[in-house]
């Protein structure tokens, strides 16, 4: 069961953040898979190391 919500911008109502449609209004969320979040976090690793040394 997740805790977490996100708020539609559709309707202004909290859905859950696993939702890719909002039950309410039929908005969807655009999908951002949570690995793409950490390839930008480790290219930015990446770069900084690369650009200190
Ligand atoms: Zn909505």
């Amino acid at each position: 069961m997740s805790s977490k919500t996100k708020e539609c911008p559709g309707c202004a109502m909290d859905v859950d953040d696993d939702a890719t449609a909002c039950p309410i209004c039929g908005y969807e969320f655009p999908e951002r898979p949570r690995w793409i979040i950490w390839l930008a976090v480790v290219l930015l690793v990446a770069i900084l190391w690369l650009w200190i040394f």
